[in-house]
């Protein structure tokens, strides 16, 4: 399998230190707002990457965190934690508000059909991610580690990160530490101590602007909290072990969050975090990146509300390659809207199968197969995997007829790779059925009126029928 790895810049053959399992991280959702549709997007990348690796067969342990704690609103260290702001905003406890958005935040993820995280089970809240206040533990033991080490140390405010002991730190990100001091704003330096701007808090005292923060627990330095990028290396060295075999994120953490992780694994374990680093790009909205101001950062809800189908939004991710942008348009979920009925109707031939013309034989569905696990083994070209399911599923041949369980197999098949739910979905019901049995025999009595008002009847009923020499065809024209 070939994986783009953003630490060596090229896309290179993959294969896990473990052959048992593949372990991998993902930097999860701060539940203090909904999920927007540019964070679904890197959830459908990562779904897409463990999909594959699944095909590839290897067997994975994915972790996810849900940051709720520590998050401030700017990712350097000023600003106040994110949710504190949502409880303000909502007039809740900032526990309500993490429930509140974890939740919502796992809706989604069934919505678009991700598969959730298995490698680590919280048995605290009884699911599968792993928040940041279930390892307040861990994160401690780690400040203590980097302290030994002499990679921490402590001011009045809190304990930073002493970014002048790891001289690799622009590794992931190819940026030299002096061309990043100038994109470091100057209102960060809020702590006269810090000793450079560079460095970041990985625990905050509750002390100054801080002193009311809601959740706080005992150091051996102080009370307080950790600080954002904390978590994931603890994470992950507390439930997958440390290095992992990929990281995944969007690519706005290739500059700061994930250099942090890598220097803090170092720091505290003398470990490297990662052996392969994979970013998805963004996803824009005409044009422009989104913003709450801009009134463009849609939510799932946003979409379904316009009638569009959730899986209409993981179609049209999956239509573009993972490194490349996207330009989020209404016309072009519409777009995939209708691409994703297509293959709806390609997939509800299964329920006409007296008649169907799907060609298909028994060196097909393997051949087919392959060329699909092919493409997504490319550096996940979803691109070409799904035009080859295109191809397939348009290149009927009228008259031959399809062995009912091989077309099970095959739409069960490519829902594993990529999600889309083609297999499982219901026949049309009794009622349905009589109609169309019905307008056929007054079509074959040429009694064209009743036949047209049945077709109509069907239209209500969201169906369509078309005459074929092997007889009517039904498909739906919603989702
Ligand atoms: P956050 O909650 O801001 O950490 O975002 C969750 C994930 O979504 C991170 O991996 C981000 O890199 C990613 N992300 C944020 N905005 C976008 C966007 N517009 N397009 C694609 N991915 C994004
Ligand atoms: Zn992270």
């Amino acid at each position: 399998m070939l994986l783009h790895n953003t630490l060596t810049r090229v896309t290179q053959e993959f294969s896990p230190i473990d052959p048992g399992a593949v372990t991998l991280y993902t930097c999860g959702p701060t539940v203090y707002n909904y999920y927007h549709i540019g964070n679904l997007r890197n959830a459908v990348f990562n779904d897409t990457l463990r999909r594959a690796l699944q095909g590839a067969g290897y067997n994975v342990l994915h972790v996810m965190n849900i940051t709720d704690v520590g998050h401030l609103v700017s990712d350097a260290d000023d600003g106040e934690d994110k949710l504190e702001k949502g409880a303000k905003r909502e007039g809740k406890t900032v526990w309500e508000v993490a429930e509140y958005y974890t939740d919502c935040f796992k809706h989604d993820m069934a919505a678009m059909n991700v598969i959730p995280p298995n490698g680590y089970k919280s048995s605290a809240y009884h699911d599968t991610y792993a928040r940041a206040t279930e390892f307040i533990p861990d994160q401690i033991k780690m400040v203590k580690r980097l302290l030994e080490n002499g990679f921490a140390y402590i001011t009045k405010q809190a304990i930073y990160f002493d970014i002048s002991k790891s001289p690799d730190y622009g590794k992931l990100s190819g940026q030299t530490l002096s061309s990043k001091e100038t994109a470091v704003r100057s209102e960060v330096v809020t702590d006269g101590e810090k000793r450079s701007p560079h460095d970041f808090a990985v625990w905050f005292f509750a002390v100054g602007t801080f002193s009311g923060h809601t959740m706080q627990w005992e150091t051996p330095w102080g009370k307080g909290f950790p600080g954002w990028h904390l978590e994931c290396s603890a994470i992950i060295h507390a439930t997958l072990g440390d290095p992992i075999d990929i990281h995944t994120g969007g690519i706005d953490h290739i500059g700061t969050h994930h250099p942090n992780e890598i220097a803090q694994t170092q720091g505290a374990y003398s470990h490297e975090l990662a052996r392969f680093w994979m970013h998805n790009e963004f996803m824009l909205v005409d044009g422009t990146k989104m913003a709450k101001s801009k009134g463009n950062s849609y939510t799932l809800r946003d979409i379904t509300d316009r009638g569009f189908h959730p899986l209409a939004y993981r179609l049209l991710i999956l239509q573009a390659h993972y490194r490349s942008e996207i330009n989020f348009t209404w016309e072009s979920l519409s777009a995939a809207q209708n691409t994703l009925l297509n293959l709806y109707a390609w997939a509800d031939l299964k329920h006409q199968q007296n008649l169907a013309e799907v060609r298909l034989s028994d060196t097909d569905i393997p051949e087919f197969l392959d060329r699909v696990k092919t493409a997504l083994s490319d550096d996940l070209a979803t691109t070409a995997a799904l035009s080859e399911i295109f191809r397939y599923s348009t290149s009927l041949a009228p008259g031959m007829t399809l062995p009912a369980d091989d077309f099970d197999i095959l739409l069960s098949e490519l829902d594993l790779l990529l999600g889309l739910k083609l297999n499982g979905r219901p026949n049309i019901t009794g009622e349905q059925q009589a109609i169309i049995a019905d307008r056929e025999t007054a079509r074959i009595a040429k009694d064209w009126a009743k036949a047209d008002k049945l077709r109509t009847k069907l239209a209500k009923h969201q169906l369509e029928v078309s005459d074929t020499p092997n007889g009517p065809r039904w498909r739906r024209t919603s989702l």
